[in-house]
């Protein structure tokens, strides 16, 4: 998922997107097509060159612009399937989705919108809350979204599925294409899951331009409690407001993206490996101590940002 992250643009934006425990995140994009940095956009590729039909697993709006419009403009027919059980809370499960379905709607693409079954999540989540991003929970993480996804493209008769998961420079490609691979060898790789280089830098400058252009919420964490909490914990041992789910104005930054000169520059791969480069010194407290005594609410209060803005 896109966040808000910069360790240059903005002081004060660059302090509030990085979370406590972010170990040891991103890595560097590897294989695929180009390492461009012109103007122009590489045509995607697929194993032949044939039309295919492409459940694109999405995690949100913002994330699947670029890869999106590429397919539909090499001629793939394609359906976007939104599981992501991982979001918490509700209302910004909510908001990514109608983002995301907007984003379809525009387009002319089937949206499949899948269970939010959260309590499968947390289940499989036990033991991991204090894991990094990066790490054995986002792996658990990544295998739920695609052995779903994969589930659905086995059972509509899609010739292959990737995810967007893939495209943010912030997230380990090889690790999600591990998840994804793994999924697709449940039905013997038919279908199989598409492993693409979507992180290039003429792919996430383009991205920033859709995202723009449709004025996309600017999500600021990558989607989990846990992510959220590092994220605010973070924040508050640098003096920075708390991550704001919906409104009108973003805890940090932008509430809407409109820049993408900015954004992208946010996420080159310099600012990326930089990032995770220092990222370990700036762990210095033990989160288990901070959270004492804070709890998840589950009730009617469930969607009340005060109340789960952990
Ligand atoms: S940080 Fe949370 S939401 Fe993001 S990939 Fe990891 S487990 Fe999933």
């Amino acid at each position: 998922m896109l966040l808000q992250r910069s360790r240059h643009l903005s002081t004060a934006f660059s302090a509030a997107r990085r979370p406590l425990i972010s170990l040891a995140r991103r890595h560097a994009s590897s294989g695929g097509a180009s390492s461009d940095s012109g103007a122009a956009v590489q045509r995607l590729g697929l194993p032949d060159s044939s039309s295919k039909r492409i459940l694109l697993h999405s995690c949100c709006a913002p994330c699947s612009g670029a890869m999106v419009q590429e397919m539909v403009e090499a001629g793939h027919d394609i359906s976007i399937f939104f599981y992501n059980p991982n979001i918490h809370p509700k209302r910004e499960y909510e908001i990514r989705k109608e983002e995301n379905k907007r984003y379809a709607a525009d387009l002319g693409i089937p949206f499949v919108d899948a269970d939010y079954d959260t309590e499968e999540w947390y289940r499989r989540a036990r033991g991991m809350e204090f894991d990094p991003e990066r790490g054995g929970r986002c792996s658990m993480c990544f295998d739920m979204r695609m052995e779903r996804t994969a589930l659905h493209a086995y059972e509509h008769g899609f010739d292959c599925f990737t995810t967007t998961n893939a495209t943010s420079r912030w997230k380990d490609q090889q690790q999600v294409n591990k998840s994804g691979l793994k999924a697709a060898a449940r039905y013997d790789f038919t279908p199989y899951y598409w492993v693409y280089d979507w992180q290039t830098d003429a792919m996430t400058r383009r991205k920033y331009e859709i995202n723009a252009g449709m004025r996309f919420y600017k999500q600021e964490y990558c989607g989990c409690s846990f992510s959220l909490r590092d994220n605010n914990l973070y924040r508050k041992q640098h003096g920075q407001p708390p991550v704001r789910i919906g409104g009108e104005e973003a805890g940090v930054g932008s509430r809407y993206y409109v820049d993408p000169e900015a954004d992208a520059a946010e996420e080159s791969q310099d600012e990326v490996d930089a990032f995770f480069a220092s990222a370990v010194a700036e762990i210095p407290f033990d989160s288990a101590k901070v959270l004492q005594g804070r709890q998840r609410s589950d009730g009617a209060d469930a969607a009340n940002e005060k109340t789960n803005n952990w």
